[in-house]
Order: C-alpha cells, then structure tokens, then sequence
C-alpha cells in the first residue's frame, strides 16, 4: 500500500473480499500486474461466517449455472468442493419442489448442484484466489472513498482512512451497501437509476444434524412461498453432517427464532416435509434472523457518463430476492463477461462491461422481480407481459406435477442455464396446454421417479 500515485501501473483494486470480489480478483489477475482486494472485515478462519456478510448464516444455494461458470474460472474446483464435504444432488432426483399444490415429478435430472453452507464455499473460493501470486489481501482496511484524477475524468485510486491505494482500475464489489452511488453524486455524475421490487421478507434459519436415511436419501426440500400464504421453507442438506433449514415470510412476522416457535412455524407450510424432518431433530447452534425488504437493481448501463477506471459488481449492482438462490450465479457469470471485456482490451472498459453485466442480469432479475409479482402486497411494475407470464407459470407447475418434460424446462431456466423464453417454446407450451386439459389426479410426485434419457 503506498501513497505514490505517479509510480503504480497495472494495479487493480477491489472493493469488498467476499464472493463477487474474489470472482473479480481471479480475472483481474489475468490483465493487471497487481491486484489488491481491500476487506473491511478481519481475515476469515477457515469457513466462518463473518460480520461484513450477514447473509452467510442463512441458507445459500448454488445454482447449477453458477457452478458451471464458477469451474470455467477456477478449473477443477468442483472436485475440491467435493472432496472437502460439499454434497452433490440431483436438483430435480434429489430434490423435492413443491409448487402450485403438489409436487413437481422426479427424475434423474442432469442438472446437477452442490450443497454447502455459504462460509465454506466463500472460503474454498478465497483459497483458490489466495493462489494467485499477484493477488494480495488488506483486511480490516475500509475503502471511504475514491481519489480521482483533477479533471475528475478517471478514477485513480481509493481512499483508506488517511492513506490512499493508488490504481489503474478500481472494482467496487461491496454488496447492496455500497457507496458508489453516492460517490459518484459527489463527483458530480449522475447516480444510476434504481429498481426495487418490495417484497418485505423475512428469513429464520437454524441448523439440524442430519442422520443416515433423513428424508429417503433426499437431499433438498423447497417450498416456495405462495401469493396467499405467503410463507415458505428451504431445507437443504450441508457439508459436516448438517441440514440447513430456512422459514421465509413476506409482509408479516418471521418465523420466531426459538426452537418450539420455529418447528410450529414449519408446520403452517404448504406442505409438511420440512415439518416432518426437524420436529425430531437434534438442533445445532442458535438462529439467524434476517429482514430483507426489497429486490434492488441499480441501472449503471443506462448512465450516459461514467468515470474511467472504475467498475461495480455483484450484490452492488443487483441484489436479488434471496428465495431464488441467485446472487452468487450472477457473480460468477458477470466475472466471466469481464473476462471477455477485458480480452478485448482495458479502453472503455465500462461502457463495454455493464451492458453485458445488464444482460446476465435481465434473466434473473425477470424470474426474481416477476414472480414476486404474483403477490399483491409486492410494490413494482406489473406490465401486461409479467402477469401474463405469471398466469402461464401457474399452469406450467401444474402441468410439471406429471410431466417430466415440463419440469426439466423449469427448472434449467431457474438454474439460469437456458432463457425464460425456454419455457415458452411451443414444445412446452404445448405441454403445459395439454397437461391442463387432462383430468388426470396428481400423482405423489415422489414416486415419479424417471430417467431424463427419455426426454431427450
Ligand atoms: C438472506 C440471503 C440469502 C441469500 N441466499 C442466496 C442463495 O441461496 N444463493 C445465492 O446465489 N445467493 C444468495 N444470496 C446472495 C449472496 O449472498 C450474494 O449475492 C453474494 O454474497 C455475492 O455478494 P457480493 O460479494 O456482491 O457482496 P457481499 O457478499 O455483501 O459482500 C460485500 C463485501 O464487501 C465488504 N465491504 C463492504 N463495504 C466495504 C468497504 N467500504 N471497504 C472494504 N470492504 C467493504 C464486506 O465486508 C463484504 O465482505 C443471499 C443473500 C441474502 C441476503
């Protein structure tokens, strides 16, 4: 760290070291000679969970994009995830969905994910970073605030307390809080638009030692919050012997973090799996309770003047509803569109990176922000297409209960590995069509057991 701006060439620093910020420095480290990850919290032991990240006491899961993407950045790391306790499931085979009244079929899916507590994965990711020889770490150094250059033009450097880091490109990762749309306002740039979709959740988490046999070998239990009830359950399998079980709630009270008041909460869900499995479990640890009001997206695309040098990422452009496990995906898929930016070169580095970053995140931000839609307390504008679409995805769950076709179709659009537009193509649609025509009853989607072989 040194105050001589004039002597550093090739430095990039990065704001924030948790997910997107270590996703970050890994590419970095491609094109600048130096890059310098600047964390405000203390250095993490192993996988624990940390102060600057809240989130990582509640339930995270992986989607199947992002661990795609995430092993086109660090080659092999599945492999490592694995063999250090991350569990493999079927999403579809190994997982139990509950939407629309019952539950989806299951097969053999393919779409394989991994299970693993947050801290671990930001730890086994930070490892991996940490083996680069030109990425260094200041921790307990917080970043309050940019250095630019006279004109005001680039981005030169950013400021740590009384001392200053100089760089050539500055890389704001600190999550929904960050200060770059202020920093920007006392530049005198436009701050970037914002879009919010209010959906007033709340998150109870507690863990649950999981047992050879718990729920027949399954390895996911999802029940996601419907319009009327409003309230849901994520349990999820995790590395160390570990069931993670999150109770959701929009726009009422949380489920109460006590053990009894908990296990009563689980039993008011649409379906009583995650009930059944931790009323006689042994709990782990306390409670995590967490209130997160809004989807929030940040428009840095849409601003007709920028500074050089500088950059945003993850959470801090974009932060989802939580419910639909989308955050760290959307990291790694846009640390792979700055690979690709910065491949074609450092000059206008901005103006090519945030209209890529818009368009990974278009998909999520479509599947997060429209079907929180359906629920009428969830303030945010409701065009014509979005409650179409929302009308047509009630159909497709019910047509999903049977048909392993349309479930497929959802749930690698939910993985973020193909367009929304998948589940409208005429294959599917047709299927969801005919799947609501016939008068069949719903099956117990359990004992739907098939091979996706067959719908190939
Ligand atoms: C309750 C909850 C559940 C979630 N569940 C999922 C899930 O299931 N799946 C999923 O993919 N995503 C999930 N997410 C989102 C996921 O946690 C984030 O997308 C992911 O952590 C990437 O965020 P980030 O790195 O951009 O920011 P963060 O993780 O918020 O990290 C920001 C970092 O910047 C540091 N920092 C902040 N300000 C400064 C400063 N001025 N100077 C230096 N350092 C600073 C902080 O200490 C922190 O380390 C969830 C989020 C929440 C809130």
């Amino acid at each position: 760290m040194n105050s001589d701006f004039r002597e550093e060439t090739g430095t990039a620093v990065v704001i924030g070291g948790s997910l997107a910020g270590l996703l970050a420095a890994r590419v970095l480290a491609d094109s600048y000679r130096r890059v310098i990850v600047v964390e405000r919290d203390t250095p993490a032991r192993a996988a624990e969970c940390r102060r600057g990240v809240p989130q990582g006491r509640h339930t995270h899961g992986l989607l199947a994009g992002g661990r795609q993407a995430l092993e086109k950045l660090f080659p092999g790391i599945s492999g490592e995830l694995l063999a250090a306790g991350a569990l493999p499931g079927d999403i579809i085979g190994e997982g139990r969905w509950f939407l629309e009244g019952a539950y989806h079929c299951r097969f053999s899916s393919g779409l394989i994910g991994l299970l693993m507590s947050r801290p671990f994965f930001e730890a086994m990711v930070r490892d991996r970073v940490r083996r680069l020889p030109n990425v260094v770490f200041r921790y307990n150094q917080e970043v309050r605030g940019l250095v630019t250059d006279a004109a005001k033009s680039r981005v030169v450097g950013v400021r740590l307390g009384n001392e200053t880091c100089a760089a050539d490109l500055v890389v704001d990762t600190s999550g929904r809080g960050s200060h770059t749309p202020r920093w920007l306002e006392e530049m005198g740039y436009p701050k970037p638009a914002d879009e919010r979709v209010e959906v007033a959740l709340a998150y109870t988490t507690r863990s649950f030692r999981r047992r050879p046999g718990d729920m027949g070998g399954d390895v996911a239990i999802i029940i996601p919050p419907t319009p009327a009830g409003k309230r849901g359950g994520v349990m999820l399998a995790q590395e160390g012997g570990r069931w993670t079980v999150t109770m959701i709630s929009h726009f009422g009270p949380g489920a109460p973090a006590d053990l009894d008041g908990f296990i009563q909460f689980s039993r008011s869900l649409p379906a009583l799996d995650i009930y059944d499995g931790i009323r006689g479990a042994e709990p782990l640890g306390e409670a995590a309770v967490l209130r997160f009001p809004a989807s929030l997206r940040r428009r840095y695309e849409k601003l007709k003047r920028f500074p050089l040098g500088y950059l945003v990422m993850g959470d801090a452009i974009s932060s989802f509803n939580p419910v639909y496990g989308q955050g760290m995906t959307v990291a790694a898929l846009e640390a792979l569109e700055l690979q690709t930016a910065l491949a074609a070169g450092k000059a206008g580095l901005a103006r090519r990176f945030f209209p890529r970053a818009a368009k990974v995140i278009d998909i999520p931000w479509s599947i997060a922000a429209g079907n929180d839609l359906r629920m009428p307390e969830a303030a945010g504008r409701r065009t014509f297409a979005v409650r179409v679409l929302n009308a047509y995805m009630s159909k497709l769950h019910q047509a999903a209960h049977r048909d392993p076709a349309v479930a497929l179709a959802f749930h690698q659009v939910g993985n973020l590995l193909a367009p929304p537009p998948a589940v409208l193509a005429p294959r599917i649609a047709w299927r969801v069509l005919w799947g609501n025509l016939r008068s069949r009853p719903v099956l117990d989607g359990l004992s739907q057991i098939q091979s996706a072989d067959a719908l190939r």
